[in-house]
C-alpha cells in the first residue's frame, strides 16, 4: 500500500495570486482563509467564485450561490471545458454533464445533455421538481425544453476551430488536466455552516459519443454531506468513477481526516490501483468548519478559494511532479 508515496511532492500551497480587491500578486505559503462565507472551486475560477460569493452576500442561499457561480462558468465561451464553447466529442457533438447537491442531502444531475446552455440549472430542476436524481441524453433535453430552457447551438468559432484541427489526425489520447483546465467543481459554505456543491463540464474533449464521466455522478464528481463536508473532482473521470472519489473524500473526513489528507488519500487510492499513467485527477474538499484542502495526481492542478476579504489561486500538492 502506498509504497510510491516517497515520490509525493510536498511543495505546499506554494503559489497564490490575490485577485480581488488588489492587483494580482504572488504569495508564498498562503494559508487557508478562515472566514465565512467561503467558496472553493477547481482551477482558476476567480470571477465565478466571486459571482457565487456575491450571491450569498446578497442574502441568497448557499445553493443559489453554487448555481450562480457555475452558470457564470457555463456562460464563458472561453472555457473550453464547460457549457457554451465546450470542446465536442469525436463526432463533433458538445455533450454536457452536471450535478448539484444541497445542504439537506438532496441531489440532481444531468448527463449527455446537448443544446442546453446551463446544465447546472437543469440539474437543480431535476433535484427540486422531479422525483428523480438524474436525467440523461434526449430525456434530459426534453425535460429542459418542457420547462422552458431554450435549445441553443453551443459551439463557438473557437471550439469549431479546435475540432477541425483535431479531426485532421483524429487521434484520441487523453492527456487531461496536465494543461490548465476549466471544468468547474464548486463548493460553498454559508455563515451558518451549511454546505452545497455543484459540478459542470463538457467532459473529456473528443471522447466517444455517449461517454459520460465522473462529473454528473453523485459521489464521483461531487459529494456533499452537510454534517461532515463536501468534495468535488476534476480530471480523468474514469479514474474518479472507479474509486467513487468525492464520496470517498467526504467519508474520510467523516472518519477524521482533514480535507487535505482526505484528498490525498483518495488520490492514493487511484495510485494503488494503477493505470493512471499520463492522466490527471484533482480533488478539492471543504469540511464542516470551512477548512479546505486539495490534492492531485500530477502537479499543475490549482484551485480557487474566495471569501469577502480575499480570493486566491492555490497550487495543490501532488503525487507526481
Ligand atoms: N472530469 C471530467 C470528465 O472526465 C473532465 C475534467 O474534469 O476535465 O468528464
Amino acid at each position: 500500500m502506498h509504497n510510491r508515496r516517497s515520490f509525493i511532492k510536498s511543495t505546499g500551497l506554494a503559489t497564490a495570486i490575490t485577485a480581488i480587491g488588489c492587483n494580482a500578486s504572488t504569495q508564498k505559503n498562503t494559508s487557508k482563509i478562515q472566514e465565512y462565507p467561503k467558496i472553493i472551486s477547481t482551477w482558476k475560477h476567480l470571477e465565478d467564485n466571486k459571482a457565487a460569493l456575491d450571491e450569498l452576500l446578497s442574502g441568497s442561499s448557499v445553493l443559489d450561490a453554487i448555481e450562480t457561480g457555475i452558470r457564470m462558468a457555463e456562460n464563458n465561451a472561453e472555457d473550453l471545458s464547460v457549457g457554451v464553447g465546450g470542446l465536442p466529442d469525436r463526432d463533433g457533438n458538445i455533450t454536457l454533464d452536471a450535478c448539484i447537491m444541497d445542504s439537506a442531502g438532496k441531489a440532481g444531475s444531468v448527463s449527455f445533455l446537448q443544446g442546453i446552455r446551463h446544465p447546472i440549472s437543469l440539474a437543480r430542476k431535476v433535484m427540486e421538481n422531479t422525483p428523480h436524481v438524474m436525467l440523461t441524453g434526449a430525456g434530459a433535453q426534453q425535460y429542459a425544453r418542457e420547462i422552458g430552457f431554450p435549445l441553443e447551438d453551443l459551439s463557438t468559432v473557437e471550439s469549431n476551430k479546435a475540432f477541425a484541427e483535431w479531426k485532421k489526425k483524429s487521434i484520441y489520447k487523453p492527456k487531461i488536466n496536465i494543461e490548465n483546465h476549466d471544468t468547474v467543481g464548486m463548493l460553498a459554505i454559508d455563515n451558518n455552516g451549511n454546505l452545497a456543491g455543484g459540478c459542470s463540464t463538457s467532459g473529456v474533449a473528443y471522447k466517444m459519443h455517449g461517454r459520460v464521466g465522473d462529473s454528473p455522478i453523485i459521489g464521483a464528481g461531487l459529494f456533499v454531506d452537510n454534517d461532515y463536508g463536501a468534495a468535488t473532482a476534476t480530471g480523468m473521470g474514469e479514474l474518479v468513477l472507479r474509486t467513487l472519489g468525492s464520496f470517498l473524500v467526504v467519508e474520510l473526513m467523516r472518519q477524521g481526516a482533514t480535507p487535505a489528507e482526505a484528498c490525498k488519500d483518495a488520490v492514493m487510492r487511484i495510485v494503488d490501483k494503477g493505470n493512471y499513467q499520463d492522466l490527471q485527477v484533482g480533488y478539492v474538499a471543504m469540511d464542516k468548519q470551512g477548512n479546505t484542502g486539495a490534492y492531485s495526481l500530477v502537479s499543475g492542478f490549482n484551485y480557487t478559494e474566495t471569501t469577502k476579504s480575499d480570493s486566491v489561486i492555490l497550487d495543490a500538492d501532488s503525487y507526481l511532479d
